[in-house]
């Protein structure tokens, strides 16, 4: 080509470029804003461009000017991040805590009592009542409530109270009657009655919970439906942009699908069906569904239950507790139920994440990944690279920290965990065992991303929470100690990606989110102040300001 002919081009293209430019007419322009971006190669940028849905533009005002726009959304200088991501949650449950007897925040076994009393005294005899959100463990003495106590309170009616973690709940005799519980009623196969001398004391863990649950009324579509909304009205709120529902039923799905079809969910949701059992089975049968509606709802999951909780006692550990040495957990999954739904999940493009608390169950449970991924070699997996998780992996061997990036197991943990139970988790499992506990820098230093969550409704679920906890790994309070191991809390860079980019890549949706560039989808959490910069306490003072999914303002409204 010669010179003639090349400088014709380059105007040529220079005009083309230009004319672009100058008609670029965009949705949505943000402006003057303190954008924390999560991409290496732009760090930090003032304004972001918006037309259908994705992030077009990315840079400084001065080049924003360039954008005809149909709304103009000054910033003014608040911070911005990438859509925040709740890699964990049970959002059904965070709804009902709404509507049910709520018992968060009962600092002692006498407001609790109290709460109850006031519940009983405005519910007619007979009728149950229900609730959750107690945690024992800030009470003096830190103990379990009992039959006995409640039944002070409520003879007439029967009464049944979950724990936040929702793997223990304290029963009165009058529920555990018509459950048809005494003191000759074993254990079910993964759960376990408490006794007094020999005699029910009302706390049932785990699959016994399920023994008083089947007999109370189950809540109508209709009251499902308001949960999931409520739920969800909630979250959008705290700022969360994106939820990964970790676990429901088919009658569950059928609700969020509809809600959907009737435009009455704005939030991105990934969701997990319970398994093993017919629903997971009917769900490998039918396969993924990705990114349906706009890219606002995939299912792609399988969530399998396999060890409890270590407020009671239910997280399988591979000695005794420390204070109950008659115990060291218990499995809710026989490892035989579970290998062949494995080996067709890979097959059939589904991921699995496992609840795993103890350092039992996340050995053996990594050990049936591994198996499992030898039975079925990368060519005969219809995706290549599975991502199975394992969720909560709060008690690890410090042997087993590293096959999970070895394996390209994610682990998905829940920073508020660990600053609720570090007040008492020295007492269950001792020193040693809590130099692999909740131990992230020990994860990230082995070479794995973390996806953070909040496990909502069993924590409060709230954004500001996670990060303060993530980075601080001190008390709401600012309480610590050396049973905290303070060097496993990680830099504000690192929690910021717990809750942007690594949920993205856990879902395989790095390409589509979890950081602010051009092509991706425009989600943003907007925040009163930079979480980056500010003292730590400051975080918990931090609120959401907006919340932007898709390039639209869906709160405030
Ligand atoms: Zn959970």
């Amino acid at each position: 080509m010669n010179s003639a002919r090349k400088s014709q081009l380059v105007f040529f293209l220079a005009g083309l470029l230009i004319g672009r430019i100058v008609n670029a007419e965009v949705d949505v322009l943000f402006t003057t804003g303190n954008i924390y971006t999560v991409n290496d190669h732009q760090p930090h940028a003032e304004a972001i461009a918006v037309k259908d849905g994705r992030i077009v533009f990315v840079g400084s005002n001065d080049d924003a000017k360039k954008f005809h726009a149909v709304k103009i959304l000054d910033l003014r200088g608040r911070t911005v991040m990438p859509g925040f991501t709740d890699s964990h949650c049970h959002i059904f449950g965070i709804g009902e805590r709404e509507m049910r007897l709520n018992l968060e925040g009962t600092n002692s076994r006498e407001d609790f009592l109290a709460r109850v009393k006031e519940r009983v005294d405005k519910t007619g005899p007979g009728k149950w009542i229900t609730g959750r959100g107690w945690i024992e463990t800030f009470w003096k003495p830190p103990q379990f409530p009992t039959r006995q106590d409640l039944d002070k309170i409520a003879t007439d009616n029967p009464v049944f109270l979950t724990r936040a973690d929702g793997h223990a709940s304290i029963a009165n005799s009058a529920a555990l009657k018509i459950a048809g519980i005494g003191k000759n009623t074993r254990d079910p196969f993964g759960g376990q009655i408490l006794k007094k001398n020999g005699e029910p004391n009302g706390m049932l863990l785990d699959k016994a919970q399920d023994l008083v649950a089947r007999n109370i009324h189950k809540p109508t579509a209709g009251e499902r439906e308001e949960a999931l909304l409520r739920g969800i009205d909630r979250e959008i709120k705290l700022g969360w942009c994106e939820i990964q529902n970790a676990g429901s039923y088919k009658e569950d799905i059928d609700i969020i699908q509809k809600a959907f079809e009737t435009g009455k969910i704005k939030i991105r949701f990934i969701n997990a069906v319970y398994g093993p059992g017919t629903d997971a089975q009917n769900f490998l049968r039918a396969g993924p569904t990705i990114s349906a509606f706009d890219h606002h709802f995939t299912k792609r999951t399988i969530k399998v239950l396999f060890d409890g909780a270590l407020g009671s006692r239910g997280a399988a550990l591979l000695k005794p507790y420390s204070d109950a040495p008659e115990t060291s957990g218990l499995l809710r999954e026989k490892p035989e139920d579970l290998r062949a739904m494995f080996e067709e999940a890979l097959r059939r493009g589904i991921q699995v994440e496992t609840h795993a608390l103890g350092d039992r169950a996340n050995r053996l449970i990594l050990d049936l990944y591994e198996q499992a991924f030898k039975a079925v070699p990368a060519d005969e997996r219809k995706i290549h690279e599975p991502r199975w998780r394992i969720e909560h992996a709060q008690i690890v061997d410090p042997d087993d920290i590293p096959r999970f990036a070895k394996l390209g197991v994610i682990p998905s943990m829940q920073p508020s965990h660990a600053i609720s139970d570090l007040f008492f988790a020295q007492a269950r499992l001792g020193m040693d065992r809590l130099v692999g506990a909740y131990a992230w820098q020990s994860f990230l230093k082995s070479g794995s991303i973390i996806a953070g969550g909040s496990d909502a409704p069993v924590e409060r679920g709230e954004p500001m929470i996670e990060f303060y906890a993530a980075v601080a790994r001190k008390s709401i309070k600012g309480e610590s100690g050396e049973a905290w191991h303070p060097e496993q809390a990680v830099s504000r860079e690192e929690a910021l990606k717990m809750f942007t980019i690594w949920p993205a890549y856990a879902a395989f949706e790095e390409k589509d989110k979890g950081s602010i560039e051009i092509g991706k989808l425009a989600d943003f959490t907007v925040l009163s102040q930079d979480i980056m910069k500010i003292p730590e306490a400051g975080i918990l003072e931090t609120r959401n300001e907006m919340t932007v999914i898709g390039g639209e303002l869906v709160y405030p409204r």
